[in-house]
């Protein structure tokens, strides 16, 4: 079960496109997993400092890493940033590269990113450079600072801009880690109003829909990545049973 996986996992990792995104893929699932001993870590690949209708990008973005920051205390996860512009994310495979760099040196046996159909192109190159970040990590021919590594489950999750396709495959008890997500979001001013859309509304509504199905009292889902796809990035991993075969 996907949820077993999850929460046997004692390193996580969360790919969001901006700083927030991390929060609504995954927030309440990594305060339930840090509770239980996962030590989680949020890459946001931009601050997402394009956002604000009054402030310039450069203000905004200080604004967002204090937030982030701040919400990252309350979640107890670290929290990474690389730095990229929002808006403008490459979805190339030099930034693939420093994705894989993130996952070599942290080793997560579990990562989480976006789902590919979103209407937002950074939302779509995260999911691209997370899937292209495993496949280098996994190479052990692509010489960097830090040893190949393969996570063993990626995983989608939802968010409200990426709903093209999105199946809600498995849903992942987060009950106990609702009240820390809800602390830690209202860090953000998006969160507080910044926006038209009513982020918190949303999102707990969505989480206690996803825990009435899941029969707990708060659930989020995802959908995993294709049989292919889980196949194929264990490839480069040592063969099991020492070479006799798979
Ligand atoms: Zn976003």
């Amino acid at each position: 079960m996907i949820e077993d996986k999850v929460y046997a996992a004692r390193s996580i990792l969360v790919v969001g496109a901006h700083a927030f995104d991390a929060e609504v893929i995954a927030g309440p699932l990594a305060a339930a997993a840090v509770k239980r001993g996962a030590s989680v870590t949020f890459l946001h690949l931009t601050m997402g400092e394009q956002g604000h209708p009054c402030l310039i990008p450069a203000h905004y973005c200080a604004q967002k890493e204090e937030e982030a920051g701040r919400a990252a205390e309350r979640l107890g996860v670290t929290v990474r940033n690389l730095g990229l512009h929002d808006a403008f994310l490459p979805a190339d495979d030099g930034t693939a590269l420093k994705v894989c760099d993130v996952i070599r040196e942290l080793k997560p046996e579990v990562v989480i990113t976006h789902w590919h159909g979103s209407w937002h192109k950074d939302h779509r190159a995260a999911a691209h450079l997370t899937q292209t970040g495993i496949f280098y990590a996994a190479l052990p021919t692509i010489a960097r600072d830090h040893t190949a590594h393969t996570p063993g489950l990626l995983l989608f999750g939802e968010n409200w801009e990426d709903d093209d396709g999105f199946k809600p495959e498995h849903l992942v008890d987060v009950s106990d880690g609702f009240d820390a997500w809800s602390e830690a979001v209202h860090e953000y001013e998006l969160a507080r109003g910044l926006s038209s859309f009513p982020y918190v509304d949303y999102y707990s509504a969505l989480y206690r829909l996803r825990g009435c199905l899941r029969g707990t009292r708060h659930a989020q889902a995802f959908a995993a990545a294709s049989h292919s796809w889980n196949a194929g990035s264990g490839l480069f991993a040592p063969p099991p049973g020492g070479g006799r075969g798979r």
